[in-house]
């Protein structure tokens, strides 16, 4: 009986990737087929595989703007995800306004159209269940598509010293903001840099449960990474091992912090083997079936204000050079962009919401005077 039953499941395991195998030899670099994609696909959204190796299908798109969030770096069109995460960055951003004072989210990449991995970037973000989110607040005015460009995420840390915090940008804003990414039910895992991690062990005064949720990471220290868990009922999702309870803030981080044994040097002789170009049929088959699939609707600009690329020249001015520039006083208000916002409630969900109306909003966020823009892009 055992023994049939193994034969019986084996043969509908056969019947069903029988198919998919014949596919299995797509050599189509991944991450340029991926990459050229500008729209999601009209499937039912559905993420793929995993996070580090994956795609998407029936993404959608956050809108470049709403009430409590500005979408950066629009050029790579990197704003599209599952339907789950596009809700809750609007659910974050709009409780991070209202309860934290926080005054509103500057967005990084999501995932590109039909996910997949990136030509630059990420080795994640290929489902549609991540996203970066910077850590400097969103200023009170819209920004234009080349400030979008070009403003950098200011890092949190130091300059020229390992790992540690700069107080100078970091407040309890940011704290707040990480924690409460991290309380979501839906949210899995929260990355930031060791240096912030080991700041929230040390001077988190609130609800800890959700610290171990909080990861170390390289990187991080101008922007945090959400990840989202699979949605439950999707198969085809591979969901990543749950984190060892407990807060995390013991060994593992500290070991971040011990000093490293010198690394030997490795020989100019020998270069590094190439690593071998993944392709296409190296993702789970149904990524194939989302790249064949025709394209969404075109893009869901939905009038909001936005400077093309190609006017912002003459609207820009002054040229910025600080992130400061913007701040000018950051309890949030309605900007005039926010107000004349469409009040489709399903186009934005958050559209309709009033402002937060938070007392308490501005006394705490203390950014510094001038913020220097750094050269680098932030690294993910
Ligand atoms: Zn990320």
């Amino acid at each position: 009986m055992k023994l049939f039953r193994s034969v019986a499941l084996l043969a509908a395991t056969l019947a069903t990737i029988a198919p998919d195998a014949a596919l299995a030899s797509d050599n189509r670099p991944a991450k340029a087929t991926f990459g050229a994609m500008t729209l999601g696909s009209s499937q039912e959204s559905q993420p793929i595989g995993f996070y580090a190796k994956g795609c998407q299908a029936g993404a959608v798109q956050l809108p470049y703007d709403g009430p409590n969030w500005q979408v950066m770096r629009l050029e790579r069109n990197r704003r599209w995800g599952q339907p789950q995460m596009i809700s809750f960055i609007q659910q974050f951003s709009r409780d991070a306004a209202a309860r934290d004072g926080w005054p509103g989210l500057l967005i990084g990449d999501i995932s590109q159209p039909r996910g997949g991995p990136m030509v630059n970037g990420h080795a994640s973000h290929q489902i549609g269940l991540d996203a970066d989110i910077w850590l400097s607040p969103m200023p009170r005015q819209r920004l234009t598509g080349q400030q979008r460009e070009q403003l950098s995420a200011v890092s949190m840390l130091k300059k020229g010293e390992y790992l540690t915090i700069d107080n100078r940008n970091w407040s309890e804003g940011q704290a707040r903001l990480i924690m409460r990414a991290a309380s979501y039910p839906q949210v899995q895992r929260v990355f930031v840099n060791p240096a912030i991690k080991k700041k929230l062990c040390e001077t988190w005064t609130g609800d800890r449960s959700f610290m171990g949720k909080v990861r170390p990471i390289g990187g991080h220290d101008s922007h945090f990474h959400v990840r989202l868990y699979c949605p439950p009922g999707v198969a085809n999702c591979k969901a990543q091992p749950e984190i060892q309870p407990g807060d995390g803030c013991g060994k593992d981080l500290a070991a971040w912090f011990a000093p490293r044994p010198a690394r030997k040097p490795t020989s100019p002789m020998k270069p590094p083997p190439k690593p071998r170009v993944m392709t296409v049929g190296d993702l789970p088959p149904a990524c194939q079936s989302v790249l064949a699939s025709s394209s969404k609707r075109g893009d869901d600009n939905m009038g909001l204000p936005y400077a093309p690329l190609a006017s912002a020249d003459s609207s820009v001015g002054t040229p910025i050079t600080t992130l400061a520039a913007y701040q000018e006083k950051l309890t949030p208000q309605p900007s005039a962009a926010t107000a004349a916002m469409p009040a489709d409630p399903a186009a934005v969900a958050t559209a309709a919401d009033p402002a937060p109306q938070s007392p308490a909003a501005a006394t705490w966020v203390s950014l510094p005077d001038k913020v220097p823009l750094p050269r680098q892009r932030p690294g993910h």
